[in-house]
């Protein structure tokens, strides 16, 4: 049998990018004032290339993996097992990295994205294609709350209502006290009334007796949902606080792939799923947890960790493919960068984003833009994350 010649991969070229934030993001563990993403760039026998990315949030106060980590994963790892191997074969490279390397999903995450990116451009399809097509074009978006002042981000909130931007709104609590974390809501909840759904996401900064009071204020003050109240290991308390109250608990830090959606699930420690690419370790694995999630009846909700319009791009190709979202999304990453680093930045209107069209992620990169935002090289900018 005559077989075309394969298409290798030939070479995996990492870079930190530092790019500005709009305004502080105020987080319980960290501000973030820059974010920091890894991007990867495989190149291929035939001359073609694939690109992603992968970042966190805060440095190391979100997670166990940082962008100087995830580099170095990638670079001594990661890269060495993959070169020369058949490009076309996904699940051979995914399952060959899962095999090699334990953990580091935010760094598999980038490789991977960046090889569906490659197979897609190679096949002139969409990575959304190659997970069975598309059933959106567009999904419901949120914005994240997150200046530190009730008053900024009331007005920011109405800006964002009045242009048609968002009209779902996350805060992000769990800094100040309980009680002070409530009335900020509760004043926010008030000012936009019906015409927007206001929730919280508490970074895991709560013990469980603080988040019963929590949720309580919460509920009562009309927040509909809350975000990984307690930290991810406490399953037991998640299930309390999920069969405890009226208010959507949901799950994020506590899932890191399909075991944990599995034993988030069989504990009933959440009412939602936050899926994200990144924590998932890539979007085959995200498939995965969103598969769980649906099997058991789990509310669904697409999250990021404030990836560039890179990354973005190659969530939305997957949650483009997701029957139900019963909680929109949270792919609002690029708008709180100072400036997009994709050639066609992703478009949001009518309190949408946009699913990019095009072959591969539908997303191109600005040659200038990483030229200057790349740490190595580039411009030095002063990040002061996790402060
Ligand atoms: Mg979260």
């Amino acid at each position: 049998m005559w077989n075309s010649p394969v298409t290798k991969i030939d070479q995996i070229e990492t870079m930190i990018l530092d790019i500005p934030t709009i305004r502080g993001h105020v987080l319980s563990m960290a501000t973030m004032r820059t974010q920091t993403a890894v991007l990867v760039i495989v190149r291929f026998s035939d001359g073609s290339d694939g690109i992603g990315e992968g970042t966190t949030i805060g440095g190391l106060s979100y997670g166990p993996e940082s962008p100087e980590g995830i580099k170095s994963a990638i670079d001594t790892y990661i890269a060495p097992a993959l070169v020369g191997r058949d490009a076309d074969n996904l699940n051979g490279a995914i399952q060959l990295i899962d095999k090699l390397v334990k953990g580091n999903r935010i760094a598999k995450t980038a490789v991977e994205i960046a090889l569906w990116d490659g197979l897609g451009k190679r096949l002139g399809v969409s990575v959304a294609h190659l997970f069975g097509g598309a059933v959106h074009d567009k999904l419901p978006v949120a914005w994240t709350l997150a200046s530190g002042n009730s008053e900024t981000d009331i007005a920011e909130a109405q800006q964002m209502i009045d242009i048609r931007r968002h009209n779902i709104f996350k805060l992000k609590i769990g800094k100040r006290s309980v009680r002070d974390d409530v009335a900020h809501v509760a004043r926010i909840k008030q000012a936009v009334g019906d015409a927007a759904s206001v929730r919280v996401d508490v970074n895991t900064a709560w013990s469980l007796q603080e988040a019963r009071w929590g949720l309580k204020g919460l509920q009562d003050a009309g927040c509909e949902l809350v975000e990984q109240p307690v930290p991810a290991r406490y399953r037991r308390a998640m299930a309390e606080l999920t069969s405890g109250y009226e208010i959507a608990v949901m799950a994020d830090e506590a899932l890191n792939g399909p075991e944990d959606a599995l034993a988030v699930t069989k504990a009933r420690a959440a009412d939602v799923f936050a899926v994200k690419v990144a924590q998932s370790g890539g979007l085959k694995r995200a498939s995965e947890v969103v598969a769980i999630a649906e099997a058991a009846g789990l509310g669904l909700y697409g999250g990021t960790m404030l990836e560039t319009g890179l990354g973005t791009a190659a969530a939305l190709q997957l949650f483009a493919t997701v029957e139900t979202l019963d909680w929109g999304t949270e792919f609002f990453g690029p708008l709180l960068l100072t400036e997009d680093i994709l050639a066609e930045p992703i478009t949001y209107h009518d309190f949408c984003v946009q699913i990019p069209k095009g072959v591969g992620i539908g997303a191109a990169l600005d040659p200038d833009k990483i030229a200057f935002f790349r740490r190595d090289t580039g411009r030095t900018i002063t990040a002061v994350a996790g402060e």
